[in-house]
């Protein structure tokens, strides 16, 4: 029977230590760790999603911040308030919901995102740290399927990894993350030309194309570790009922691998558990605590 990667489990898991790391600390720091969240429009899935990071930073005693600001305003009034949070005391990260509007200048907005409160590990100098393999904050989504495949002590090094997707916010770090543990990676893409074959080598697949079930069996070697990054929300022919998938039939390819990921419930929870981990993570350096999140930060 095939194994179940449970990222929901293990993110419940992660949050109850990071309860604790905070509880543990309160008496000195005299106030909780801080995250700030600038969202810009009303996108209603990224409504749900900072819906979901704020609970999650409630759940285990981090104080969020959450500014929405109106599509009207302008790329410079973006900037201003990412100036002041950088300076402010009380957060300790701070990130840019995205997608935003197209009028902005998203890579723009990152760049002004003072680095030691990047928790989404988003900006040029932390992308950096990570092709040069030095410690930095790293991106949420990749570093959470690392912890998930360590946690079932699936090993990186020396396997064959295909990752397909080469965005900046998934497969790039994500790729680059798993060459740092020593994988042999190959990253593919829309251009990519024969991928079922490519993807056939792979002892962990991972897919980050966001499209819906492009990933059948055929793509998979038997025994072989995948994991499913895609979140789509398809809805029924009468409209009647929504259901989520991801990129990967999972029907049809989990009786062939020795593991897999759920959508959802696998690398959707573990994305918002680092996100705290980076939070707490600052809040830690900014007080000179002992920094106890290391081993959760590939
Ligand atoms: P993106 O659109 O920025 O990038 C998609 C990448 O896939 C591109 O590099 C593109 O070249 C490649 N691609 C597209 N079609 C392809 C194909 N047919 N064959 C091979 N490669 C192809 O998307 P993203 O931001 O990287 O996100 C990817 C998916 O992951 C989306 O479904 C997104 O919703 C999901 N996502 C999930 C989480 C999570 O926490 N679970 C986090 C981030 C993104």
């Amino acid at each position: 029977m095939s194994l179940k990667l449970d990222g929901k489990k293990l993110s419940l898991e992660i949050e109850e230590k990071l309860k604790k790391d905070i509880e543990a600390n309160l008496n000195s720091t005299k106030r909780p760790p801080g995250l700030a969240v600038i969202r810009i429009g009303e996108d209603p899935a990224s409504g749900v999603y900072v819906k979901n990071k704020e609970r999650a930073c409630s759940r285990v005693g981090i104080k969020s911040f959450i500014f929405h600001l109106k599509d009207t305003v302008e790329q410079n009034e973006v900037e201003q308030l990412i100036n002041k949070l950088n300076v402010d005391s009380d957060i300790d990260g701070m990130l840019l919901q995205l997608p935003i509007p197209e009028k902005f200048d998203e890579q723009k907005l990152i760049s002004f995102i003072n680095p030691e409160k990047d928790v989404d590990g988003l900006n040029e100098q932390n992308i950096g740290k990570l092709v040069k393999n030095e410690p930095a904050m790293r991106s949420c989504t990749p570093a959470g399927i690392i912890n998930l495949l360590r946690s079932q002590n699936i090993t990186i090094e020396g396997k064959k990894i295909v990752v397909i997707g080469r965005s900046l916010l998934v497969g790039k770090p994500l790729s680059l993350m798993l060459l740092n543990l020593n994988g042999t990676v190959t990253i593919t893409h829309s251009k990519t030309i024969n991928l079922n074959k490519i993807c056939k080598e792979a002892d962990i697949l991972i897919a980050a194309a966001g499209k819906p079930n492009l990933i059948d069996s055929s793509f998979v070697k038997e025994g072989a570790v995948i994991i499913d990054v895609g979140i789509h929300r398809l809805t029924s022919s009468d409209m009647s009922k929504t259901k989520l998938c991801g990129d990967v039939l999972l029907e049809d390819v989990i009786p062939k691998v020795f593991a897999y990921t759920p959508v959802p419930g696998g690398v959707g929870p573990m994305t918002v558990t680092m996100l705290l981990v980076n939070t707490i993570f600052s809040w830690q350096k900014q007080f000179v605590l002992s920094l106890t999140l290391n081993d959760l930060l590939p």
